[in-house]
């Protein structure tokens, strides 16, 4: 417990230096803006208004030479000339970069006036993608990295080399992996479309990273900066919710044709209203109709390190008989709330919650289940009925319902939160 204080207090004064730092900044002649993901254009339009205004001010040096005689001022000229990096960087603030810490990426601004930047977190495939609009193209060479000491620009590299997967049918696949050393940044795509006749674009810059991140945007009159952080660096609870199945794969289909993929999606629909009001961060493997394949859907909550990975299902049978909620899960503990007593929170709160029929507990071994199996965080499956039973079937498509599964989840998952901290 004293533990979690302290984290918690290291964290809080971390954000507290940040937003000093970014507030000192933005106070300064840098007129550093943060925002965050997803931020509306608005303000960045006024912050371009502001930086139009702002070239009428002195520029940096006879500012530097005016203020010359306080340890307090701006950066004198040369510290902000040589910052270590190279080409196109060279000229990167050092006051800024010395203070995003070991992990970031830098992107050059084009040429002529950006009206607003926004940034898209793509967590499912560890991507980001900004929009800059206005300014004239740009290309991968813009964009720089930096982490632990390295700096990377340009395209990303890489050497591949084969590892051996062992499939269910005894079969060994060869897969090849990429090996990107010390880049952050895996994969660069940049589309610009023009905007008007003079020269202005807009542009989306898709960056495929290493791992999720927290993102930070800071800004200079050259650069933006993105901190990255790691989420459980930056949040205190943090879940996976999985709507199983989507897109290409409809899961389990009744004979009447009603999907699992959309059952499943709706019961999360509500679910995400009851986690909205907590103060949890929560990622989503998907909240509409895609195809998202079992690899990403784990690696999320790995990549993360949720405090639970919990996947919503519906179950079917070849016979109309077997109906009922099951709770599956791996029996491992791997620090965190042990699986098994997950699966016994969710299995009793859901329960309580809903009138089908509890059939327990389903302990799984080996690979059946992929995404039990490669979970490296506290997980369950949630079996919440069977489409192949009628009783069940009519129980799940009506939305009071659905809300309450909803509802049961909701339950269980704070449930293991007390126990947790206690
Ligand atoms: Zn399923």
């Amino acid at each position: 417990m004293d533990k979690k204080l302290l984290k918690n207090a290291a964290i809080q004064s971390l954000a507290l230096m940040l937003a000093v730092i970014v507030l000192s900044f933005a106070m300064d002649r840098y007129r550093a803006v943060v925002i965050s993901a997803g931020s509306n254009s608005g303000e960045n339009i006024a912050r371009a208004e502001e930086l139009e205004q702002a070239e009428d001010l002195p520029d940096n040096e006879q500012n530097t030479n005016d203020n010359s005689k306080t340890e307090n001022d701006n950066a004198p000229v040369e510290d902000t000339i040589d910052s270590g990096f190279p080409g196109l960087f060279k000229d990167t603030d050092k006051d800024i970069t010395d203070k995003l810490g070991e992990r970031f990426i830098i992107i050059k601004k084009p040429a002529g006036n950006i009206y607003s930047i926004t940034l898209e977190d793509i967590y499912i495939s560890k991507s980001i993608r900004l929009t800059l609009s206005g300014g004239g193209i740009l290309n991968s060479s813009f964009i720089g990295r930096y982490y632990n000491s390295s700096f990377f620009a340009g395209e990303p590299e890489y050497t591949e080399y084969p590892t051996y997967e062992t499939k269910e049918d005894e079969t060994v696949e060869t897969v090849l992996v990429r090996d990107y050393g010390q880049d952050i940044v895996h994969g660069i795509t940049i589309t610009s479309s023009p905007v008007n006749e003079e020269d202005e674009y807009e542009t989306e810059i898709l960056l495929e990273l290493n791992n999720v991140y927290v993102h930070t945007i800071i800004e200079d009159e050259a650069y933006y900066y993105i901190l990255l952080q790691e989420p459980a660096k930056v949040y205190e609870r943090i879940l996976v919710i999985d709507a199983g199945h989507g897109g290409k794969d409809a899961g389990a289909i009744s004979k009447e044709g009603h999907y699992e993929k959309e059952i499943n999606l709706q019961i999360v629909y509500f679910l995400k209203e009851l986690l909205d009001q907590e103060d949890i961060k929560v990622y989503y493997t998907r909240l509409s109709d895609d195809t998202v394949y079992l690899r990403p859907r784990v690696q999320l909550a790995n990549s993360v390190q949720c405090d639970m990975f919990i996947s919503i299902h519906c179950n079917s049978n070849n016979v109309s008989g077997p109906k009922g909620t099951e709770i599956l899960y791996y029996d491992t503990s791997i620090g965190g709330i042990d699986n098994r007593r997950l699966a016994k929170i969710m299995s009793d709160e859901i329960s309580k919650a809903i009138p089908l029929k509890n059939r327990g507990l389903i302990s799984k071994e080996k690979e059946d289940i992929y995404i039990l199996n490669k979970a490296e965080v506290p997980a369950a499956l949630i079996e919440t009925g069977y489409l192949s039973n009628s009783h069940d079937l009519d129980y799940l498509l009506i939305e009071e319902n659905q809300k309450a599964v909803a509802q049961g989840i909701y339950n269980g998952i704070m449930k293991a939160y007390e126990e947790v901290n206690d």
